[in-house]
């Protein structure tokens, strides 16, 4: 017998109702939010800084570049991400990364691959956690990501082709610099895995972009192994006021 596929979710939606990813209420929608969180979550649009992402204020002609992007490009090409880091939107990314609600990473997905710039076949490769942080936490949310929008898009998934070599401190106090050189030296590519990565394009995943250190870290490995250009893509972005 056949089964209808679009019969089969909707009876799946029936017996599992969508629930809103920030209340948990029950959802009458499919984008993951109810109507009185919608709101709350501030979602990133245009104008936006052409390599960074960093909201800008105001109108500003396509292609423009914010001040720290002038005065040193980054080793990723772009990076985009959904939403604002705020006291409102936080607790999305903490309790995915905290607790087991991994059944948010299809919804996350859909409003990441959204964000996306005009990219082609890209091998999509999350920031890796370190075996020990990933055996406390038993899943990588990054991973989780990547998978889901390699899923929504048809593209190949190839999470082993990063790895993290040294257990990093927790980044959350440093400062700017220090992020740098505590993630300079932490990731590496196989070099078994470096004729798969030949100029290709990446879709780099994490789940938020703090300072860009560590995705700018990963760029720097992938782009030397040999890769041709690299994507970032965050579900979260921390904006401070200073840097608009
Ligand atoms: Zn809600
Ligand atoms: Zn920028």
């Amino acid at each position: 017998m056949q089964i209808n596929p679009s019969l089969l979710n909707k009876f799946i939606d029936l017996l599992i109702p969508l629930r809103c990813v920030k209340c948990g209420s029950i959802l009458e929608n499919k984008e993951g939010l109810c109507a009185s969180c919608w709101p709350l979550i501030p979602f990133l649009t245009k104008p936006y800084c052409a390599c960074c992402g960093l909201p800008f204020e105001f109108e500003i002609e396509e292609g423009a570049l914010c001040g720290a992007c002038s005065y040193e490009l980054p080793l990723y090409k772009t990076s985009r991400s959904v939403f604002s880091y705020t006291s409102e939107s936080k607790d999305l990314i903490l309790k995915f990364k905290h607790t087991d609600s991994i059944h948010s990473a299809p919804v996350f997905a859909t409003w990441m691959a959204r964000s996306l710039p005009e990219i082609e076949n890209p091998l999509c490769i999350p920031v890796p956690l370190h075996w020990t942080r990933l055996f406390m936490r038993t899943y990588n949310q990054a991973a989780l990501l990547t998978r889901e929008i390699s899923k929504l898009k048809g593209w190949t998934y190839t999470p082993s082709l990063l790895i993290r070599k040294h257990r990093t401190p927790s980044q959350g106090h440093l400062s700017k610099k220090d992020r740098i050189k505590n993630v300079s030296r932490a990731f590496h590519v196989p070099q078994s895995k470096s004729p798969q990565l030949g100029g290709r394009t990446i879709l780099l995943v994490d789940d938020v972009f703090t300072t860009g250190a560590t995705l700018n870290a990963c760029s720097k490995v992938l782009l030397k192994a040999g890769a041709r250009e690299v994507h970032a893509l965050t579900l979260g972005r921390v904006v401070k006021a200073q840097q608009i």
